[in-house]
């Protein structure tokens, strides 16, 4: 079932997200997050932005699809900007710097270890949606003066909403 996508300034978004003990009861959840996901045409959803504060993501790039749960990036190279949007900041696309191509670690659904080799896009999400599970958004990377524009923006289509 797709659920609601938290919008900023839910107070969701902003917290550090819990690590994941129990793998019993996760296959729902990312069922939803699936189809949440596709719903919102979008190519990576973080738990907490369907209002779960659990350390899951689910990503599709290339017709490529990954789930995981804990991950931990463990490798980084060089740099890249580009544009990025966020189901949670509607409207807003900032030019983000990000690793291009990192190795990450954590478990699959089951609960076993996976280690994954990402470059280009698929890098980028998957660095977009570890900063979900930390409460980072887009919005942070941009300067101070600009951020504070932008918030006052976000505020503003969220009550028009
Ligand atoms: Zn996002």
């Amino acid at each position: 079932m797709a659920r609601e996508i938290k919008i900023f300034p839910d107070y969701i978004l902003r917290e550090k997200a819990a690590e994941v003990e129990e793998f019993n009861d996760i296959g729902d959840l990312i069922e939803d997050m699936w189809e949440t996901m596709y719903t919102c045409k979008g190519i990576g959803l973080a738990a907490p932005q369907i209002g779960i504060g659990k350390r899951i993501f689910v990503a599709e790039v290339d017709q490529k699809k990954l789930i995981m749960v804990n991950p931990v990036i463990v490798h980084k190279e060089d740099e890249e900007l580009m544009e990025e949007g966020c189901l949670s900041l509607p409207e807003i696309y900032l030019p983000i710097p990000r690793a291009s191509f990192i190795e990450v670690e954590g478990l699959n659904e089951k609960g076993e270890r996976i280690r994954v080799e990402a470059e280009g896009l698929l890098s980028r999400v998957i660095q977009h949606e570890i900063d979900h599970l930390e409460g980072v958004l887009i919005i942070d990377y941009a300067r101070p003066a600009k951020r504070v524009k932008l918030e006052k923006l976000l505020k503003e289509l969220n009550r028009r909403r």
